[in-house]
């Protein structure tokens, strides 16, 4: 008899084919993700086992894990995958929580594809209407609650009544979301929004179920206080060692591959406050390690590390390299925030991202730095923003210029603009709109296409290495075919937007493959665009 339903929509509950980044496409206006590639190859569906998804997102884990320790029995709480909810819910459902981090195409990546492909509804919107609309049809049969929580929610203020939400969840689960859980099983009132206590790390529960891709969270919060992110308004905290190595664990025997640390700085780990400790961060690898390895798991990776941390603990960046065995052949993809290359901005708007230094040796920290990663074999990411509020040509130009110092030194990775995005709840919230193309000064598209090119570059002599990773051998084998034919149309797509900005919205607004019959009339359009321009 399961009473609470926990799930996500399928641009979550997925396992990206086995490699994460591939999630980012979901971002992507559905008209440019054809039907196949969605649901075969970016979210393929996960499977259940005696009516519970085999893995699931790690947030909805830690959800069920909370509920557990409230003294839920194992037999009221399933983690269900969206395609498989009308097997589940009944009568004796009594509440469904919604796990959520992009449900109307607002965040930084998807806000930033929408505007740089002309615009329209991201997948990851589609899939939370899909989502909420297959609830709101079980609820007028069963009258169930719906609880709504994630980093996605600011996006939904306003919008409960149109998607049938009874509670709309901010922050921690661990400490108040089983009280309200069991207020609305009682059937008592419960505030329309809720704002969930900060939890101690030594109170936070382990997983039961598996998690998608081996995620462990390893920190929560980050204390460099960045204006415009949201994390960095959570306390900081590192997880205790021992629920770390539980929950690789966890995963490692339920077959994962590789564990991979969910931080904010990988190398934040043990630390007090911006004072780093290495040794914390060096047995933090060596216990994994050997836990994980009993199950033949021998990868370690994690999501994000800061430039000015690596550059303080350059020993443990070694340490890291050498523990996983990394080479040109098997390298690491972590995110890094780049942000911007002036140091007028670095001042204003996260100005602790470069301590213990200052935000004028920035730009010499994000090209030591990312000299430093590649030196062990770390090919980051490196995103950066168009449209601080008061951004001049001249702080454009100082980004641009880092680029292209980056590319004088042989930077392997990659330089992704992000156009900004006023999150709720961050302290650049009420300060910023969200930005677009129009008006931006031509220096601001130079730094755009300075990063793109570079990022081009890197795709097409790292994507056989990424795509090795994928597990199924049909879907590697589409890929690859696929592959090709998008770096030509992105090459092309740089060349249009250098000469006339405005091709956005006149002709790439308008391609239309997601469809078969629109894939193939559309395909030889979308490459050649920027040859007839
Ligand atoms: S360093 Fe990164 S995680 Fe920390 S506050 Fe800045 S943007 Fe956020």
């Amino acid at each position: 008899m399961v009473e609470i339903v926990l799930t996500a929509d399928r641009a979550l509950f997925t396992d990206f084919s086995g490699v994460n980044t591939l999630g980012f496409g979901l971002c992507l206006p559905v008209r440019l993700i054809p039907s196949f590639v969605e649901y075969r190859i970016l979210a393929p569906p996960v499977p259940i086992k005696g009516g519970r998804a085999v893995h699931a997102p790690y947030a909805l884990g830690k959800v069920e894990a909370s509920l557990l320790a409230a003294g839920f029995g194992r037999d009221k709480v399933s983690i269900v995958p969206p395609e498989h909810l009308e097997k589940v819910v009944d009568k004796d459902t009594k509440v469904i929580g919604v796990h959520t981090v992009d449900p109307q195409g607002l965040a930084p990546v998807s806000w930033t594809l929408r505007v740089m492909t002309g615009g329209g509804k991201t997948c990851t919107a589609l899939e939370f209407e899909k989502l909420m609309y297959k609830i709101s049809r079980l609820k007028e049969k069963y009258n169930f609650k719906v609880i709504v929580g994630g980093p996605g929610i600011w996006q939904l203020r306003g919008l409960e009544k149109k998607f049938n939400i009874d509670v709309l969840y901010e922050g921690e689960a661990e400490i108040t979301f089983p009280i309200i859980v069991r207020k609305l099983l009682n059937g008592e009132d419960v505030p329309k929004f809720v704002v969930g206590k900060i939890v101690p790390p030594e109170e936070i529960p382990t997983i039961v179920t598996p998690s998608r891709n081996g995620h462990v969270q390893i920190t929560r919060g980050c204390p460099r206080g960045c204006q415009f992110c949201k994390p960095t308004t959570f306390f900081f905290r590192s997880i205790p060692l021992d629920k770390i190595l539980k929950e690789a664990e966890v995963n490692a025997k339920a077959g994962a591959k590789e564990i991979n640390f969910v931080t904010e700085d990988v190398l934040l780990y043990g630390a007090k406050g911006l004072s780093l400790n290495s040794e914390a961060v060096k047995t933090l690898f060596e216990k994994t390690k050997k836990v994980v390895g009993k199950y033949g798991v021998d990868m370690i990776t994690f999501s994000h590390v800061t430039l000015s941390s690596a550059l303080v603990l350059k020993d443990a960046v070694k340490y890291i390299s050498e523990i996983d065995g990394l080479s040109e052949d098997n390298p690491l993809f972590p995110q890094v925030g780049f942000e911007s290359g002036s140091p007028k901005i670095v001042d204003r708007y996260f100005r602790g991202k470069p301590y213990p230094w200052k935000p004028k040796d920035w730009p010499w920290i994000v090209v030591e730095g990312s000299k430093l990663l590649n030196e062990n074999y770390w090919y980051p990411c490196l995103t950066y923003i168009i449209g601080f509020p008061d951004a001049t040509p001249d702080d454009y130009v100082k980004t641009t210029e880092v680029i292209d110092r980056l590319k004088e030194e042989g930077f392997k990775g990659w330089a992704f603009p992000l156009f900004l995005v006023p999150i709720g709840g961050t302290r650049i919230e009420g300060k910023a709109g969200f930005k677009v193309i129009k008006g931006l000064p031509n220096e601001a598209i130079e730094s755009i296409i300075a990063g793109w090119e570079i990022s081009i570059d890197f795709s097409r002599k790292i994507y056989p290495k990424i795509i090795g990773k994928i597990k199924n051998p049909l879907v590697k084998k589409i890929i690859d075919m696929l592959i090709d034919k998008a770096f030509e149309a992105m090459e092309n797509w740089v060349i249009s937007i250098r000469k006339d900005p405005e091709i956005i919205e006149r002709n790439f607004s308008k391609v239309n493959i997601r469809g078969v019959r629109g894939l193939l009339s559309n395909a030889a359009k979308v490459i050649t665009l920027g040859r007839k321009h």
